[in-house]
């Protein structure tokens, strides 16, 4: 956006509460006005001095009767306020020149604060006080507390918010049939959040309880479903191919499930006929396949691009990183190239010919399943016959490449020759894999347009991983440790963490790692992997790492997704404490592949936060990536959990999935109706409440 410009075209100068306004996101009058207090200070009643109790939060007004600086027990201001019925110690240890001054002997003032019993009797430290006129009149409502930072003084915001109260849009939109029993409108429910009358009951403010935050909250998630039955409906006007299942026991699918070296777990099975069950039918199959770390989500990948090969169509599968995508190309390789099925390998590191080479065989059909990453949905990148998209780990994709790839398979042009899609606009199946599981209320908000398939067992023969925390003055143990495990023929992973903003530091700290390990560890082969490296480097080294000759693997987070190395029984994660939950999860996870029993040390340095303290104390109680799942949410909140904070915006402002769970139950009810009655009034409101973020939510 330019610069606002005075008449003459200079550049208006901005002040500083200005510049610290916008970053909070206030620039229009309808951000000032949902801007709401943290809480509120009740200055509507005045007390006497003598009714005033030790404990209480109470505004008194008298006339300062003394008012001198002491120096003992240290240097502080003391003043004496009298009103008729009794004296109260006004005490500030921090204080300027102009307390002393606003509190000369014989000042009015308004004090207000908690009492406590002093040694002088009653006091209150450091009240908020103001000099009054005698009579001055009280406030009729409360004073709000809103949100600010430290270049934004909340004075300044308070007047910014009531005149902004005054202009921005708040007509009702919505109509009544549509609105919960009992609340009041928009308008009135906005103003009475910035300016409750005295009697309004302070506990529901507090808990939000009151109707008028109802009503926030429910805009805030009628807003929600209206955008996602709007993309429900969207989907159920394209096409897709019908990628039936074939009954031949010559067909690609039965082929590879017969010849797999295992054989699948129940819940392998059962997520597989759910797929299938997509496939078959000529809407866009959109759904989500979660399964915990190593629950085996690949071969159901692999068996779904089966189906779409038998059909005659071509399926694509795109991982977050060149490792993950590396690992998946050559495990289909192996699985179906002796199948006959040719098998195309695209990322951004092959340039010239290989590529090119690469996008012929992909836009000719002669590769029937590609692999790779983002650079699967480049530009340039034209399938023959798509039917079939598989994105690995879809949560590590950032929402730009999610939309890209939306915008990419949504291009509705059904390929030449094909009568699967009758003129309709076409559109292939999407599987998303995650094994970051979604908790059931994101699921039931933030995802309700996605079909949901989870895979709740893991393969047989697996132990489960034993997780202990160190702290940093313990490393030596856990040097030592490393050198034993490799004497039993094991291997062992040490993950560096990422220094934010500062790779160079990071790689610093991975290579001194290694060259610690090396040292302490003569004749075994210690490896170096971080994300500088080139890609033929990197593959080179995992090549080493997974063929078993290097037994000690250090890494940067490179290594965090999907690396699949079953005879690695240790996992060494240094300053445990800067990583993520979900993602110290998903680093476990490289262990414990194997029959062998394996262990997750976390080496922490202190003092710890108390997030990172929760955090870790939740990796060292449970494994179960659910349970991982629903911690991470507690910790971090939903806007976070869902990486929506990338987007600049957490999606819910005032809604509260837990607690709210009635109120979206209404929502989800009526949104349907007001799309099919009202579909003007549906879009005017989620244009209201999401503007650019309805795409986010599509994503
Ligand atoms: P994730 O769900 O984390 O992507 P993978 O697909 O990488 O897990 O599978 C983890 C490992 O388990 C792989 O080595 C895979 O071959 C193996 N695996 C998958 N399914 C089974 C099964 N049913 N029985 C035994 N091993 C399996
Ligand atoms: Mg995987």
């Amino acid at each position: 956006m330019a610069p606002p410009t005075a008449h003459d075209g200079a550049p208006k100068p901005v002040s500083a509460p200005q510049r610290a306004m916008r970053k909070l996101g206030l620039v229009r009058d309808i951000d000032l006005a949902l801007h709401l207090p943290l809480r509120y200070e009740d200055e509507t009643a005045l007390r006497t001095i003598g009714s005033l109790r030790e404990g209480e939060t109470g505004q008194a007004e008298g006339v300062v009767q003394e008012c001198r600086v002491e120096l003992r027990p240290r240097r502080q201001l003391v003043a004496r306020l009298h009103d008729g019925t009794g004296e109260l110690v006004l005490r500030f240890l921090h204080f300027y020149p102009s307390h002393q001054k606003a509190l000369a002997a014989g000042r009015r003032v308004r004090v207000r604060g908690e009492v406590r019993g002093g040694f002088l009797g009653r006091e209150i430290v450091h009240p908020a006080f103001k000099a009054v006129e005698p009579g001055e009149p009280l406030p009729a409502a409360l004073t709000p507390v809103y949100p600010t930072s430290a270049q934004l003084p909340q004075a300044y915001l308070r007047k910014a918010i009531a005149s902004a109260l005054q202009r921005a849009p708040l007509h009702e939109l919505l109509p009544a049939e549509v609105l919960p029993q009992g609340l009041p409108s928009l308008q009135q429910a906005v103003w009475l959040l910035h300016q409750p009358p005295a009697s309004t009951p302070a506990a529901a403010l507090e808990d939000r309880s009151h109707p008028a935050w109802q009503r926030l909250k429910f805009e805030e998630l009628l807003a929600q479903q209206l955008a996602q039955a709007q993309s429900v409906s969207e989907r159920a006007r394209l096409r897709a191919p019908v990628l039936a299942p074939a009954q031949s026991p010559h067909s690609l699918h039965a082929r590879l499930l017969a010849t797999l070296p295992f054989a699948l777990t129940p819940a392998q099975a059962r997520v597989c006929r759910e797929i299938d069950g997509d496939l078959a039918r000529a809407l866009p199959m959109h759904r989500l396949l979660q399964g915990d770390v190593g629950s085996g989500k690949t071969v159901v990948a692999a068996l779904a691009a089966a189906r779409a090969v038998d059909a005659g169509w071509q399926a694509a599968l795109m991982a977050p990183t060149e490792i993950l995508g590396e690992q998946h190309f050559r495990k289909l390789v192996q699985w179906l190239e002796p199948l006959g099925v040719g098998i195309a390998w695209l990322s951004g590191s092959r340039k010239g010919r290989t590529r090119a080479a690469q996008l012929e065989q992909v836009a000719s059909g002669a590769a029937a399943i590609v692999v790779g990453t983002h650079a699967v949905i480049q530009a340039d990148v034209a399938f023959a016959r798509l039917g079939l998209a598989i994105v690995d780990e879809q949560h590590r994709f950032g929402v730009a490449q999610r939309l890209q790839l939306r915008a990419k398979l949504g291009s509705g042009e059904a390929p030449g020759g094909s009568d699967a899609t009758e003129g309709a606009p076409y559109e292939p199946h999407l599987l998303m894999m995650s094994a970051t599981p979604i908790p059931r209320t994101l699921a039931m908000t933030y995802y309700a347009d996605l079909d949901v398939s989870t895979i709740d067992e893991l393969p047989p023969g697996r132990s489960p991983v034993l997780t202990r925390l160190f702290a940093d003055s313990r490393r030596a143990e856990v040097v030592a440790r490393i050198g034993e495990e490799v004497a039993r023929g094991r291997q062992v992973y040490w993950v560096c963490p990422l220094v934010e903003e500062s790779e160079h530091l990071d790689l610093q700290n991975a290579t001194a790692t290694h060259a610690e390990l090396s040292a302490a560890l003569p004749g075994t082969m210690v490896g170096l992997l971080h994300g500088r490296m080139a890609g033929a480097e990197k593959a080179a080294v995992m090549s080493l790492f997974s063929g078993g000759q290097m037994a000690v693997l250090v890494a940067t987070t490179v290594i965090e997704v999907g690396v699949d190395v079953p005879n690695a029984s240790l996992m060494v994660i240094e300053h445990a404490e800067r990583f993520g939950l979900a993602q110290l999860h998903q680093l476990r996870g490289r262990v414990g592949r194997g029959s062998a029993a394996s262990v997750c040390v976390l080496l922490y340095t202190a003092p710890l936060s108390d997030t990172a303290k929760s955090r870790l104390k939740a990796m060292a109680e449970t494994n179960d990536g659910f349970e991982i799942a629903r911690r991470d949410l507690d910790i971090r909140g939903p806007g976070e959990f869902l990486g929506a904070r990338q987007s600049g915006d957490a999606l819910l402002r005032f809604a509260d999935l837990q607690a709210d769970g009635a109120l979206l139950q209404h929502a989800r009810q009526v949104a349907p109706w007001l799309l099919a009655q009202e579909p003007q009034a549906a879009a005017a409101h989620v244009a209201r409440w999401l503007a650019s973020r309805a795409e986010f939510l599509k994503a």
